[in-house]
């Protein structure tokens, strides 16, 4: 159920390291993004489709379906002589049907000789989340649909537009940059920016420098870049020219040791490659708004192996993005595999 990924097939104005190269989509949670579950259910034809309401009232009394709120009750078959069908319970609601018949489904109440044949439909067990969810919903039984357009337009690739694409592109930009400074030191090549969008200020630029320290992944550096800037901090990254931050130009540093925990509240994070586990937790406990990856990596704790951002059980949720400059982001990663294969 994850979006086809867009090739880019080129542009006549555009350049192959501009902004219209990559596509940004959300990384959803597994509910959003899950194929569409099903339950059995027993459906038949309506005789007199001008009784159609009335059975429906019956029906819904005698079978409530509770729990399956969206799900039409009735759906129209193109063609047939019997232009409408009835759902008319779930197969768990008559579980000892030897025989499948209408008399031994309804078995008082209900007017049996209006419908025809019953006959077994998979129906989809939970409401659609996303448009894909609700068309692929829809061939089996068609069900209501809230949508949230916003979703629908960012899994096509075209939440963002022109003027933010480029400057997410010059934020990914200085990401790119800090990996090759930081592989240039021997670090793994990887670059993290923490940007303010509320004044697109640059707020933190960071890369992996864990040639010093285990932990000093690059989105561990720049959370404390951003710390620093607020006038605290754990480490120095002063020897690396390329790690860098800004304080901010309000008077929010005079608040900085209450709001510690809250570091990186409303603040946008953009890294070359998807974060790990830890990375991940520190971006919940830090209380990113947005993160911005480049390309996926198959420990990534934000959408290939976990998916930390949508936790149900976390105290702290935040919109993931992958896609942003994925070419240049990638051949990072494959640069850096081949200089270890050239090491060993
Ligand atoms: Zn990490």
């Amino acid at each position: 159920m994850e979006p086809q990924r867009k090739r880019w097939k080129g542009s006549t104005y555009g350049s192959e390291c501009g902004s219209d190269s990559w596509t940004v989509y959300p990384v959803l949670s597994d509910e959003q993004s899950q194929d569409v579950e099903l339950v059995e259910a027993f459906a038949a034809p309506v005789v007199n489709k001008k009784e159609t309401s009335r059975l429906l009232r019956e029906l819904s009394s005698l079978y409530p379906m509770s729990g399956l709120q969206h799900i039409k009750r009735v759906r129209a078959v193109k063609g047939s002589p019997q232009p409408l069908e009835v759902l008319l319970c779930l197969v768990s609601d008559a579980p000892h049907m030897e025989i499948l018949s209408i008399d031994s489904l309804l078995p008082s109440g209900v007017k049996n000789d209006a419908f025809g044949e019953p006959f077994r439909v998979k129906i989809p067990a939970r409401p659609p989340l996303t448009r894909p969810q609700f068309e692929q919903a829809g061939k089996h039984w068609p069900t209501s649909f809230h949508e949230d357009k916003q979703l629908t337009v960012a899994l096509r690739g075209e939440l963002f537009s022109a003027p933010q694409k480029a400057r997410m592109h010059a934020y990914m930009m200085s990401a790119v940059t800090a990996a090759k400074a930081g592989s240039e030191l021997g670090m793994e090549a990887v670059g993290a920016v923490v940007v303010d969008p509320s004044t697109e200020k640059v707020i933190a630029v960071g890369h992996d420098s864990r040639g010093d320290h285990p932990l000093h992944h690059a989105v561990m550096v720049c959370i404390d870049l951003v710390a620093r800037s607020q006038g605290s901090g754990c480490y120095s990254f002063d020897q690396y020219a390329t790690c860098t931050f800004t304080p901010p130009a309000s008077d929010t540093s005079q608040s900085a040791p209450s709001s510690l925990p809250y570091i990186c509240t409303g603040y946008d994070l953009y890294v070359t490659r998807e974060p790990c586990v830890m990375c991940a937790m520190a971006l919940v406990h830090s209380r990113i708004g947005r993160v911005f990856y480049g390309t996926a990596c198959a420990d990534g704790a934000l959408g290939s192996k976990y998916k930390i951002h949508s936790q149900k059980d976390l105290n702290h949720h935040f919109e993931v993005y992958r896609g942003v400059l994925e070419k240049q982001c990638e051949d990072l990663t494959s640069q850096e595999g081949f200089q270890r294969r050239v090491d060993y």
